[in-house]
């Protein structure tokens, strides 16, 4: 099995080591696993993210790693990289200037709005849902028209705290997917949604359907902020999405995707004696 989304503590919310993340990640059978931190530059706000003058010794950590368990897993680094076009050069010279195996985009924030903050719940409570959609889906527009990345991980992240798109949104979600499909960028299956008020994967399941009519290609990543998070909730979101039909996942070396069978990941994962979820 593959795990395309692990933070370390360079974040500043995740807890132990990169080395801890490798060794649970080895004990529980995975055959590849990708760390994805966090970048994200608010200038004049502090953020839960690396420095970018950090991203060197990020990527360094992930190499040292690479070689030291290349017989027992393969190991992949790439960032989270939070939409903020007011830094898109910095970002730009940021992934061009180190050899990730992805980059991933995201969006947390809607202007001032913390849209994943659990102190900020209670906004998200009071707020309309058809101007939180709105507002979101405007911003995941505007990241379509930047070719940074990759990868888009929880894509209908506002959905968190309960309140799901409304039909009015739905049409305009789908117009977005056959852009992505038409960039041939690929789709995060995002299993810590099962945690969350919402209690399911990002995406959920009716646009996991239209990526998979369309042909988006999709990688599934844990969102772990600890090793033990690291798989977690994959048997559930793996049945998902095989009954949706897919029958591989992507994942990337040096920017370039490849897919993997699921049958073949799912068989070796079992075979090497997996504890508890696969
Ligand atoms: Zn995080
Ligand atoms: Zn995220």
């Amino acid at each position: 099995m593959i795990d395309y989304h692990i933070h370390t503590p360079l974040c500043r919310h995740s807890t132990g080591s990169m080395d801890d993340c490798v060794r649970y990640a080895v004990s529980t059978g995975m055959t590849e696993i990708c760390f994805l931190d966090h970048l994200t530059i608010r200038p004049g706000k502090t953020a839960k993210s690396m420095d970018p003058t950090e991203v060197s010794l990020y990527f360094n950590a992930v190499q040292v790693l690479k070689d030291r368990y290349k017989n027992r897993i393969r190991i992949k680094g790439g960032l989270e990289v939070d939409f903020n076009p007011e830094v898109n050069g910095l970002i730009e010279a940021l992934t061009n200037t180190f050899s990730f195996d992805v980059i991933a985009a995201s969006i947390h924030f809607l202007g001032e709005l913390d849209i994943v903050s659990r102190s900020e719940a209670w906004i998200h409570a009071h707020m309309d849902p058809d101007l939180l959609y709105s507002r979101y889906l405007e911003q995941l527009r505007e990241m379509l028209t930047y070719d940074y990345f990759d990868l888009i991980c929880h894509i209908d992240l506002p959905k968190k705290f309960g309140k799901t798109f409304s039909g009015s949104f739905r049409s305009e979600m789908d117009d977005i997917l056959s852009v992505i499909k038409k960039k041939g960028i690929a789709v995060e299956v995002n299993t810590s949604g099962y945690d969350h008020p919402i209690g399911e994967a990002y995406p959920s399941p009716d646009i996991l359907a239209v990526c998979r009519k369309l042909g988006i290609s999709i990688t599934i990543g844990s969102d772990a902020h600890h090793p033990e998070s690291i798989g977690k909730h994959f048997a559930k979101a793996l049945a998902q999405i095989q009954k949706i039909g897919y029958k591989h996942l992507t994942a990337f070396s040096n920017r370039n995707p490849f897919k993997i069978r699921i049958a073949d990941m799912v068989s070796s994962t079992l075979n090497s004696g997996c504890p508890k979820e696969i």
